[in-house]
């Protein structure tokens, strides 16, 4: 799998190239990462450090960290090649995080959301009970302020050093949501590049809107496992964004740079029917200009919104009949 080789020095030639991983070609280091870590040459968007991302989608110093606290135990006095304890002191001193996942409020284009990002870093994204944790929090502020989540996906799956606990974290994320959604509030995933395991079968699937960053790899067990166990030869793009775009296993594939622009406006549509009126009214006017392009568009686009919202309605009459 590529993302298997992200971070090996083999493909870091010295500190200011770096090749890309999907077209080889050489990037020097400092426009690449001006480009939030994406390709020139083939737009191939690399993992994001937790971090960058949270500045990346952040309003300038609007962000403000909760949980930060939380720290993983080694309940089980795991030992895999080195012990588990030892694992995370060594994954806590590379990144300076005390685990996998980045949680707090924010505005995005001056719109308030709880926002919640996975650092690749950390031990390659894993949910362990910290992560659970920070999810479900998360979820549960959303839901105490009556604000849209947002939650930036990547991640090897769930922690094996955690045992059972860490497959429990599945259940309990995808119940916060459940609460999330028949209180009528908003959720949102961006599933990047890697998604995998436990994360894809948890919450990463469960939210109300799934973007996906272009040729994001996202699936639970890994390619390569599959073909082995099937015997069979994959499809092409098999378990990346464009092909499960086409399945319907997500809404709409984002790049990097237009994500804060299109997470405000999602926000904007969950929040307000005169926004979407107003969208509406707008690719109308535009269409109008622009004869090539017909009302067609622009109507296909009010019936999107409305067929959203109908959803949106559908799903609070089916909440309101469960809490009944
Ligand atoms: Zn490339």
């Amino acid at each position: 799998m590529a993302w298997t080789r992200f971070g090996k020095k083999k493909d870091m030639p010295g500190g200011l190239w770096i090749k890309c991983e999907n077209c080889g070609a050489m990037l020097f280091r400092k426009e690449f990462e001006a480009r939030h870590r994406v390709c020139g040459a083939c737009s191939y968007h690399f993992t994001l450090p937790g971090r960058e991302r949270v500045a990346l989608t952040a309003d300038k110093g609007s962000f403000k960290e909760l949980y930060t606290s939380l720290r993983a135990e080694d309940r089980l006095g795991f030992i895999d090649r080195i012990p588990y304890k030892d694992k995370l002191k060594a994954s806590q001193s590379k990144t300076g995080e005390k685990d996998a996942m980045i949680v707090g409020t924010c505005t995005i284009e001056s719109k308030p959301v709880v926002l919640a990002v996975m650092n690749f870093a950390f031990m390659g994204g894993s949910m362990g009970v910290v992560v659970g944790e920070k999810v479900t929090l998360a979820i549960e502020k959303a839901l105490e302020l009556s604000l849209p989540v947002v939650i930036f996906c990547c991640s090897g799956g769930a922690r094996m050093h955690e045992g059972a606990i860490s497959l429990m974290q599945m259940a309990k994320t995808c119940g916060a949501l459940c609460k999330l959604e028949e209180a009528g509030g908003f959720s949102i995933s961006v599933m990047t590049h890697p998604t995998t395991g436990g994360v894809t079968a948890s919450f990463a699937s469960a939210c109300d809107v799934l973007l996906a960053e272009p040729h994001s790899l996202i699936g639970f067990a890994g390619p390569r496992v599959i073909a082995t166990t099937i015997k069979k030869e994959l499809p092409k793009g098999f378990q990346r964004a464009e092909f499960l775009l086409e399945k319907g296993q997500v809404d709409r594939i984002v790049p990097r740079e237009n994500m804060r622009r299109e997470l405000a406006k999602l926000i904007a549509y969950s929040q307000d029917e005169e926004v979407m009126i107003a969208d509406a009214k707008e690719s109308a006017a535009d269409s109008k200009a622009k004869p090539e392009k017909p009302a067609a568009q622009a109507a296909e686009k009010k019936d999107k919104s409305k067929g959203k919202k109908k959803h949106r309605k559908d799903s609070a009459a089916k909440s309101s009949k469960k809490g009944g």
